[in-house]
């Protein structure tokens, strides 16, 4: 059964007061308000009304063993949300917050086991955006809040996509334009001897091994050429960005004779269009002509000159291929350095590990 979900515009800059006080009134009295960080939009309840959480779940289709990320916007609340703090949380707290960086910890005991799926820690991060953070102090509240889409959708970096899952699902929706990275927080678990990389996000890996001077541990999930199977980051398991339509990775052990991969990534296009299928290519701006000389249809994610651009644009482009006049999606791959690793991850979750080597 839906019910009346409100939409306010406001300024990603200087937010309304006003405004931003009526969604903090929505927060407060147990309702769910969408609203946006530097990297995607969120789904916020206050941490401390169980009911509201588990909302959360259920308005997104979320397994309740798949935990979600919690979001303050002053340090001094961590100590109220997790015990045993190691200097390294400081250390990385103090360089990247407010940002899309999320550390977890253990859990204090106050703060609800549901917002954890019962797991003994917790994820943390203060987002680095005017109406994220007005909209928490307001609701003088931690907020819970993972990506305001539907489970197993691409993440949502525009409005559109938040309206298009969640529309008739929540009380407000805050839309501030299109976020600013477009891909979710680095997640770093910090519980461990050593530190271990949960997901991959916004911030680079080596940019936060450097500011620990320590090696920080890359599981095979979080390369996301796995499945995860441990209970350690759940949301690992679940299917994840997935457009409806098929979509195919072509991967490279190297991508630096760029004309080479294209023309590689034009031939498994070419054998798809032998079997009667409208095929469309993921593609970069420095390749796109190759395969549009061929008469296929391209979806232009950025440049392979700047990551920022293509982390940006991805999840828009995965929801873009079930819209395209296209009966399935060939994505070219890209290299596992810096925020490639990040790409990386979202497309081969995205394409449910429908992987071609060349
Ligand atoms: P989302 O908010 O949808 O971007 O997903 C949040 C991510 O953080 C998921 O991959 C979760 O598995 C992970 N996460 C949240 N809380 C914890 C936790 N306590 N321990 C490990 N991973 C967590
Ligand atoms: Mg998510």
């Amino acid at each position: 059964m839906d019910i009346q979900t409100k939409i306010v515009k406001v300024n990603p800059f200087d937010p309304d007061n006003e405004l931003i006080r009526e969604a903090a009134n929505v927060i407060r009295r147990g309702g769910l308000v969408v609203f946006p960080t530097e990297t995607v939009y969120g789904l916020g309840a206050s941490i401390y009304i169980e009911r509201a959480v588990h909302r959360i779940f259920e308005v997104k289709k979320r397994p309740l063993d798949n935990p979600l990320i919690v979001h303050i916007d002053n340090v001094d609340e961590l100590e109220k949300l997790a015990e045993d703090i190691p200097d390294k949380a400081y250390k990385l707290v103090k360089k990247y917050w407010p940002g899309p960086l999320t550390i977890v910890l253990r859990r204090a005991k106050n703060v609800p086991s549901i917002v954890s799926s019962g797991l003994p820690t917790i994820a943390v991060r203060s987002p680095a955006h005017p109406v994220a953070m007005k909209l928490i102090k307001y609701s003088e509240s931690p907020i819970a809040a993972p990506s305001a889409n539907l489970a197993g959708k691409p993440s949502p970096t525009k409005p559109e996509h938040v309206v298009e899952d969640l529309y008739g699902k929540v009380e407000l929706i805050i839309d501030a334009g299109e976020t600013l990275y477009g891909v979710e927080s680095t997640v770093i678990d910090l519980t461990g001897r050593k530190p271990v990389l949960l997901r991959p996000g916004a911030i680079p890996v080596e940019d936060i091994e450097a500011v620990l001077s320590e090696e920080i541990e890359i599981p095979e999930y979080a390369r996301g050429v796995s499945e995860g199977r441990i209970a350690l980051s759940p949301g690992i398991r679940y299917r994840h960005y997935a457009p409806d339509k098929e979509l195919i990775v072509v991967e490279s052990a190297d991508y630096s004779e760029l004309n080479n991969y294209a023309l590689k990534v034009l031939a498994v296009a070419m054998e798809l269009k032998k079997k009667k299928l409208k095929v469309g290519i993921i593609a970069t701006r420095e390749t796109k002509k190759v395969y549009e000389e061929k008469g296929f249809i391209t979806l232009v994610v950025g440049s392979r000159s700047n990551l920022y651009e293509i982390a940006h644009n991805l999840f828009s482009v995965l929801r873009e291929i079930d819209k395209a006049d296209i009966d399935l999606a060939v994505s070219e791959a890209f290299e596992e350095k810096g925020l490639g690793l990040t790409i990386m991850n979202r497309l081969r979750k995205a394409s449910r590990f429908n992987i071609i080597k060349v």
